[in-house]
């Protein structure tokens, strides 16, 4: 007997690791989303920073360009002056009014001169007669006189030779009738202007602004003042980056703090000018990490509950799995023997009847039954007489022992033994073994022997797919033992279902 056989085959199991699976792959999936979700408000952040960079370039990069044109409006104003013929005959003090009367409006202008072809001072807009200077030692001043179709030139960061602050000079060279050389004009923007535009600008606290000229001098850097000398970064990656590229961001590292920014740069309009917004990437990330920080830890500790609970579940289901196999198999053990009891016996034979029937195999069934059990009760007590039936049911056991054979408890002192794919030859050969194993038992009580005992046995055997159902087959070999028991006990009687379903005994 394989008790295995008696045990419906537990689907539970599957379930149990689907629910399981499920437990752990939904929260996994949440982590997935989230993980996405968070990703995407990285990008957002970085976009954001990106864009904001963007527009601050352009409102810079106009409002310089604005200046740098209302300057050259005015540089090109006075030479266009210096061409009237009435100038000659204007007094000298009016004559300045006239030149420099389109630089009156030119905001954020410092100077503005004429130098004639020597250098020398001639007009000055602030002041009449001009302050005495001379400028032809300036590069602006030498280039214009070397080079007629130079146009409007602006300068590297100079100190400024009247007022000694820093400045950048815008230059325009003034022709004498006959195109030889009659001078330059002059305007100088004072470098504060650009301190002045960027002091409101907020960009974090390790955010800057940059402004450098073509040459790598660093004009400004907001919010930290330049120092009076302005530094030349000619041989900075960044910076070579910036003249290189002339408009677009990357992120890079700033040698001077070693703090990772996102720059995003610009050339300025027509001007030798690079403004550079620098963002610090930590900065650009602080708010998104905070998120990330509290929604992160919520989803997870959410996972790790979901999945201690789903965990947690699984041990339940299948302690209760566990439970109800072992209550499925007691209602299907005969407790007293611990054989298949009448009810398992039902559903095996059934299966077994069926399984027959495809195979054309035959089926034996032997329904063995104590003879005169009730004495042994009268006699000796129902203490021995369960004893008496637990012998009888390792006895049959022990006789059954092929695969698919099958030992069960029916009834009170009633046993059934089937045997699928036995002919009728073997099963009388088992039938014999049962009587002679039956004999052997002894049993005793209160040190004396209860005496011989004895079973008889009703055999049926058949085709099943010509003897009809379980039933009939169970009905002949009831028969049987009826005959047995009728003509004396102790031995076996046979039927043999036949084609026609007759009985042949
Ligand atoms: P026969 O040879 O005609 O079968 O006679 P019998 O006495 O065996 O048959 P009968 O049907 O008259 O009696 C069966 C007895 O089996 C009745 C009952 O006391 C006894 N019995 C049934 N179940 C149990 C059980 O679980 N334990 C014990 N000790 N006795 C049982
Ligand atoms: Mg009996
Ligand atoms: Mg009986």
């Amino acid at each position: 007997m394989r008790p295995t056989r008696f045990i419906r085959r537990p689907g539970w199991l599957r379930s149990t690791r689907a629910w399981i699976g499920l437990g752990i792959l939904a929260p996994l999936g949440m982590v997935a989303v989230c993980s996405a979700m968070l990703l995407d408000l990285r990008r957002d952040a970085w976009d954001k920073a990106e864009q904001t960079a963007q527009n601050l370039l352009q409102v810079i990069e106009r409002d310089v360009d604005r200046n740098v044109e209302i300057i050259d409006l005015a540089l090109r104003g006075v030479i266009e002056n210096l061409t009237l013929p009435e100038l000659e005959q204007i007094a000298p003090e009016y004559r300045q009014r006239i030149l420099f009367d389109r630089a009156v409006n030119a905001k954020d202008l410092g100077v503005m001169l004429v130098l004639d072809e020597n250098g020398d001072a001639a007009y000055d807009a602030a002041n009449w007669p001009a302050r005495r200077l001379n400028n032809a030692q300036r590069a602006y001043f030498q280039a214009h006189r070397a080079d007629p179709a130079l146009g409007l030139r602006f300068s590297e960061p100079l100190v400024s030779n009247l007022t000694g602050k820093p400045i950048v000079v815008l230059s325009r060279r003034i022709d004498k009738p006959d195109g030889s050389f009659g001078g330059v004009v002059l305007g100088s923007l004072s470098l504060s202007y650009f301190d002045r535009l960027f002091q409101h600008i907020k960009l974090g606290p390790n955010g800057t602004i940059g402004l450098f000229h073509k040459d790598g001098t660093r004009i400004v850097r907001h919010p930290v003042p330049n120092p009076v000398v302005a530094p030349n970064f000619a041989d900075s990656p960044n910076v070579q980056r910036f003249l290189r590229e002339e408009r677009g961001s990357f992120v890079g590292v700033t040698p001077s703090d070693s703090i990772e920014r996102l720059y995003t740069f610009t050339k300025v309009g027509d001007t030798p000018l690079y403004l550079t917004v620098a963002l610090s990437t930590d900065e650009i990330e602080a708010e998104w990490r905070r998120k990330a920080l509290v929604i992160g830890l919520l989803v997870l500790a959410l996972c790790g509950v979901a999945i201690g609970l789903a965990l947690l579940a699984g041990r339940e289901l299948r302690r209760r799995a566990a439970v109800e196999a072992e209550l499925a198999q007691i209602s299907r053990t005969d407790a007293l023997t611990g054989l298949p009891n009448r009810r398992a016996f039902d559903d095996v034979f059934g299966r077994a009847f069926a399984e027959a029937c495809r195979r054309c195999d035959p089926v034996t069934l032997m329904v063995v039954d104590a003879d005169h059990f009730k004495r042994y009760n009268d006699l000796y007590g129902h203490a021995i007489g369960d004893r008496v039936l637990q012998m009888l049911a390792r006895a049959l056991a022990s006789v059954a022992r092929r695969p698919g054979d099958l030992v069960a408890r029916i009834g009170g002192e009633e046993f059934a033994v089937l045997l699928p794919g036995t002919d009728a030859e073997g099963a009388a050969h088992v039938a014999e073994r049962v009587h002679e194993a039956v004999a052997g038992l002894v049993v005793e009580a209160a040190g004396e022997s209860v005496g011989r005992i004895t079973v008889s046995i009703g055999l049926a055997f058949g085709l099943p797919r010509e003897s009809g159902t379980p039933a009939d087959l169970f009905g002949m070999a009831d028969a049987a033992l009826y005959e047995a028991k009728a003509t004396g006990r102790n031995r076996t009687c046979y039927a043999v279902m036949t084609a026609k379903r007759g009985l042949a005994a």
